[in-house]
């Protein structure tokens, strides 16, 4: 069967209400894997689905091998017991994140506002428990540092150009320091309003301002944004007008899932790849579902992962040192669910952080239309370290007395309780994103879309512009197509 155009266009469009097990079978291929192909793409989240299909549309013949027996990587959809669907991975978009919205239209994935009626609630040990609306809690105690700071963040990367954030005149000096040494040498409290940041950091990166890159940071701020708009870090923070303005109606995977479907037996599940050799003018991909030879190949698998295949030759030290040094965040989402959002009846609307506990980020993440009502927390970077390796019910506890203290006793008692721990999936090991370490981008980070031979680089990690999040992996699987083709 020929793997071109028009196998893509002919499998159908209207899946919407397509289970999900229906739809993951209908998206993958059954029998032996062809001997040849134009591409070989590696990965099957939404970065290495849309180089395919945007490679397939252009007429190439092409494989996607997934190492998992499902697609979406990253983006994995949970449906509670009590109705409803919710995110165990990446699942908020915002303005400026034009790419996955592109997407989700064109597939039939409607968004729906993230919950934002009413008052957050601010828990530090200095001043307790507050409700407060817009950005920044009032606290006394940290309101100038924060106000200056993230001013400063905000003009820092508003000077770094997001395709090459190594070149500006400062990157060396920047990329020494860590955020948090950063915030140290240039707050009054530091501790107060580094706890305010790390409430970002944690859910952001998986990670705390003490173990990322001041560089990093900022170039990640400076990517919250696109062509058009410099990226903010309240475009990269909030929920209104910011990347946790809305959801995904039926949850986000809805879109890995159609787009693997309109793909159909490109698609092949169960298929790690464990062997790329180049030689002789092609590549040939050693995968467990079988040796496939092909012109070029795309990989769209998170950058530690890169390192897990055998490769011949070795992946030049350069790129090989920038693998090493990017490190996946360390974050679990955990969600309890209740009857209704009894919180939104009080006033509140579900978004909280903390200075201590399990709970220090926590939203509304309840489904569209609010029945049943769940509490999200993101459990990540130290508070990973600290509750994630605790027995399940031990972290349960935990993670219900922070949503307690922030929205009442009622917090205690759900109907059930989902956690999702990223750092334990074998072909994820972390997440949300990979960071680079101190030193890194500097020295490697130029390698970060550098061809090796006829070998390709996608995935959210090597977009311009929102990097880390679904519509990077978009933004990176489309230019790795465009790289490919053009050769
Ligand atoms: C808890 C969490 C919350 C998040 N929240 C948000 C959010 O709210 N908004 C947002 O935009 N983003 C969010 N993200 C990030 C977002 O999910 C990712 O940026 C995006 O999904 C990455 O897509 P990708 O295709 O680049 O990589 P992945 O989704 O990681 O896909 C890579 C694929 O490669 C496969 N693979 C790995 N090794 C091999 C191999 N050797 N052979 C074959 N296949 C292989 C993997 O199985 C995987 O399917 C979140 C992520 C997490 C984990």
């Amino acid at each position: 069967m020929s793997l071109t155009r028009r196998t893509v266009l002919g499998t159908g469009l209207a899946l919407g209400a397509a289970p999900l097990h229906e739809a993951v079978a209908a998206g993958s291929r059954q029998g032996a894997l062809p001997r040849r192909v134009d591409t070989v793409v590696v990965g099957a989240g939404i970065s290495g689905l849309v180089a395919a299909r945007e490679l397939a549309d252009r007429g190439q013949e092409v494989l996607l091998l997934e190492a998992r027996d499902r697609v979406g990587g990253r983006v994995l959809n949970h449906r509670l017991r009590q109705g409803g669907t919710i995110e165990s991975g990446g699942a908020f978009i915002g303005p400026t994140q034009d790419h996955i919205a592109a997407l989700a239209e064109e597939l039939g994935v409607p968004t729906f506002p993230e919950y934002n009626e009413g008052n957050s609630v601010y828990i530090s040990s200095l001043t307790g428990r507050i409700e407060y609306s817009g950005t920044v809690p009032p606290d006394p105690t940290i309101l100038p540092d924060a106000a200056l700071l993230l001013q400063r963040i905000d003009t820092m990367a508003a000077e770094i150009d997001v395709a090459a954030p190594w070149d500006h005149p400062d990157a060396a000096t920047w990329d020494a320091q860590t955020l948090g040494e950063w915030i140290r040498a240039n707050a009054i409290n530091a501790e107060g309003v580094g706890n305010l940041i790390e409430a970002w950091t944690q859910p952001g990166f998986g990670a705390d301002p003490n173990e990322l890159s001041l560089l990093y940071v900022l170039w990640y701020v400076a990517c919250s944004g696109n062509e058009q708009n410099a990226g903010t870090f309240a475009r990269n923070s909030d929920t209104a007008n910011g990347a946790q303005e809305r959801r995904f109606v039926g949850g986000s995977q809805l879109i890995p899932l159609r787009l693997a479907r309109r793909l159909g037996d490109i698609v092949t599940l169960g298929a790690p790849v464990r062997r790329i050799v180049q030689r002789d003018g092609h590549v040939v991909v050693h995968s467990e579902r079988g040796v496939v030879r092909a012109r070029r190949v795309v990989v769209a698998a998170p950058p530690p992962l890169v390192l897990d295949i055998d490769w011949f030759p070795r992946l030049p030290t350069r790129r090989q040192q920038l693998l090493r040094h990017l490190d996946m965040g360390q974050l679990m989402k955990c969600d309890a669910v209740y009857e209704k959002p009894f919180w939104r009846e009080a006033g509140l609307n579900g978004f909280g952080i903390s200075d201590s506990g399990a709970a220090r980020a926590v939203f509304d993440n309840s489904p569209a239309n609010g029945e049943p009502g769940v509490l999200l927390a993101f459990v990540g970077g130290s508070t990973w370290r600290q509750y994630g390796v605790l027995p399940k019910a031990a972290r349960r506890q935990a993670v219900l007395e922070g949503f307690a203290a922030m929205f009442g006793e009622q917090a205690l008692h759900p109907v059930a309780y989902v956690e999702h721990d990223w750092t334990a999936e074998r072909w994820t090991t972390g997440g949300p994103v990979a960071n680079y370490a101190p030193g890194t981008m500097v020295q490697f980070g130029s390698a970060i879309r550098r061809p090796f031979g006829r070998v390709h680089w996608a995935g959210t990690e090597t977009s311009t512009y929102w990097t880390g999040y679904m519509d990077g992996a978009v933004r990176a699987g489309q230019r790795a197509a465009i790289e490919v083709s053009e050769r």
